[in-house]
């Protein structure tokens, strides 16, 4: 794939994160386990004490029973606490379009955050552990929001040196790894997790790294030359001649009758045209439904 981070300070070697030539500190977390097949990375916040490495610190402990690959500190930094090989134990209960136990083909990536806060009477801000934040020192910034997925509540915002690095940490290991999803906790485990918080630019991460969300799409390819038209009809309708073998998505299908006989006809996107092309014309998709 195109770098598209050349200034990305991270590269991997055997399964360890580097920066330039020098290994990131690599802490060992006991929680782990063999068996590792990614296929994608799964972005979590610590929801604990903000000091640095206290999170690090936590995943040391065997009785922590859970671990990520990375750990990003409020100042960028970041630790490696499991080979990129190996197993981490983050997700927990979870499922992926339908498959279970996310650990098994997921890195793991936790961000050094205070999880749901709450605002005090005297203007401070409570994350679940107790201790008092203040909006605007130490470079704190909070904000409410609400969604579906986290309720309504406070939020400590990730700084612009965890995004940078959790960003450049993603496209390392994208193009070490060939991954397909990046997705937040809270959508992997619904209902039992809220992290990352909904400050977390979680949608502009995937665009940037991943592009445009391409599930509903149906890619297709012609088997012939094809006219593209307007309408479902062979009237003098043409738009364009596309060649064999072009690639074409599938918007929409349906049956017509421009001859009389029933037809199934394609609305397609080739390129940065739009038009009908006969069904016959078509590599028969897998999965496209007629309206
Ligand atoms: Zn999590």
């Amino acid at each position: 794939m195109i770098n598209q981070f050349p200034t990305n300070p991270f590269s991997i070697r055997n399964h360890r994160l580097f920066t330039g030539n020098e290994p990131v500190p690599f802490l060992r977390s006991p929680n782990q386990s063999g068996d590792f097949a990614p296929r994608g990375i799964i972005i979590h916040d610590t929801a604990g004490r903000l000091d640095k490495g206290n999170a690090v610190g936590w995943f040391l402990s065997s009785e922590a029973r859970a671990s990520a690959h990375l750990v990003v500190e409020r100042d960028g930094s970041v630790t490696q606490q499991v080979g990129f090989e190996r197993r981490a134990w983050h997700a927990g209960k979870s499922s992926y379009q339908g498959q279970r136990d996310v650990n098994v083909f997921a890195f793991g990536i936790e961000m050094v955050n205070l999880g749901k806060c709450s605002k005090q009477r005297d203007g401070s801000f409570q994350p679940w552990f107790k201790g008092s934040y203040w909006d605007g020192t130490d470079g704190f910034s909070f904000s409410f929001a609400a969604s579906r997925a986290h309720g309504k509540g406070w939020w400590l915002d990730y700084s612009s040196a965890q995004i940078r690095t959790v960003t450049h940490l993603c496209a390392a290991l994208i193009g070490k790894y060939d991954l397909s999803f990046i997705a937040g906790h809270w959508e992997i485990s619904p209902g039992r997790k809220i992290d990352p918080n909904p400050l977390f630019p979680l949608d502009a991460l995937r665009t940037r790294l991943l592009g445009a969300e391409r599930e509903d799409e149906v890619s297709s390819i012609l088997l012939a030359d094809a006219n593209l038209r307007r309408w479902p009809s062979y009237h003098d309708n043409v738009i364009a001649v596309l060649a064999k073998g072009t690639p074409v998505e599938i918007i929409r299908s349906g049956h017509y009758k421009p001859l009389g006989q029933s037809e199934i006809w394609h609305l397609v996107e080739a390129g940065d045209q739009q038009g009908w092309i006969s069904g016959t014309l078509i590599e028969a998709p897998c999965s496209a439904t007629l309206h």
